[in-house]
């Protein structure tokens, strides 16, 4: 399921911007997508060594995590139970995760939060279970992420990605460091006063040593979240129609939309200089577009 197979590295053609590519992990596979397939990788990998046969994770009912989780676990023979934050409903993504063997745990919005005590009530005593956070937020996540730099060009000048929990760009800026490449690191968070996910990044990202100045290799921008987490607005939804119409890539409302939003806004705004290489992640998260379809359609 895990294949060496890179992602294609696309060049946009951009009206200012002479250098803008794309590293397409939207397009590693359609259900296991982008960075959850990234994130996925050491999880399971961790899962067979422990000898687990029964993945159980946490999610909306519009998660593209529940999704990939549900597809990694048939494909690898496992067992997969999604605690589904809210009420009972059924969707095209909850149906893709039942198709795939998923069973659910519906889960009031109060006693989501606690998601340990949500797990520990249910499979606290069983040994062959494996928690997975939401999102698939962890250590082995960020590892899967960083690999995505060695599949690029070590001479980018501004590296862009939208962040959720930050796990993808913490992996980013692990690799990046590690490399000791000059990139910088541009991260669009989806959800608004996302200033928590610098902490979240720097958690996991190598740091210099004591007496080295802090690299500033993460710019961080918390202006483009258009109301917040899975919310939209008409500017948004414009240029998400007018991207994928002229560059034939597609783009979903709650992540990537909003990053390359942020990417054409910057260049506007003139804030690349010339011969800069500018690249982006398309994380994926396509069927996100179907959580969205009354918004999106005109
Ligand atoms: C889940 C997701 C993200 C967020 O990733 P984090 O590692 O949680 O920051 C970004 N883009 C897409 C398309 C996603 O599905």
């Amino acid at each position: 399921m895990f294949t060496d197979l890179n992602s294609p590295f696309q060049h946009l053609k951009h009206p200012i911007l002479s250098d803008l590519w794309i590293k397409r992990d939207d397009l590693i596979d359609p259900y296991i997508s982008g960075n959850k397939w990234r994130k996925l990788k050491y999880i399971l990998e961790d899962a067979a060594e422990k000898g687990k046969h029964h993945l159980v994770t946490f999610g909306g009912a519009y998660s593209n995590h529940l999704v990939a989780t549900a597809a990694a676990a048939a494909r690898s023979g496992l067992k997969a139970t999604a605690f589904v934050r809210g009420e009972k409903v059924m969707n095209e993504m909850l149906l893709l995760c039942q198709l795939y063997g998923m069973e659910f745990i519906f889960t009031d919005r109060e006693s989501y939060r606690d998601k340990p005590g949500c797990y520990e009530r249910y499979f606290g005593t069983n040994p062959r279970t494996y928690f997975i956070d939401e999102g698939g937020a962890s250590a082995a996540a960020v590892k899967g992420c960083a690999e995505i730099i060695a599949e690029l060009p070590a001479d980018l000048d501004h590296l862009f990605c939208a962040a959720g929990t930050g796990t993808t760009a913490a992996g980013l800026l692990k690799g990046i460091r590690e490399a000791g490449l000059k990139t910088k690191l541009h991260v669009v968070p989806v959800l608004k006063g996302a200033e928590f996910i610098r902490e979240e990044i720097y958690r996991y990202a190598p740091q210099p040593a004591l007496n080295i100045p802090l690299p500033d290799d993460l710019i961080l921008y918390t202006d483009y979240h258009f109301g917040g987490y899975a919310k939209t607005q008409p500017e948004l939804l414009h240029f998400l129609r007018t991207f994928t119409a002229i560059s034939g890539i597609l783009t979903d409302p709650v992540y990537t939309a909003k990053m390359f939003f942020a990417i054409y806004d910057l260049a506007e705004k003139g804030y690349f200089k010339a011969n800069e290489k500018i690249a982006a992640i398309h994380t994926g998260g396509l069927l996100g577009i179907m959580g969205m379809k009354e918004k999106i359609a005109l």
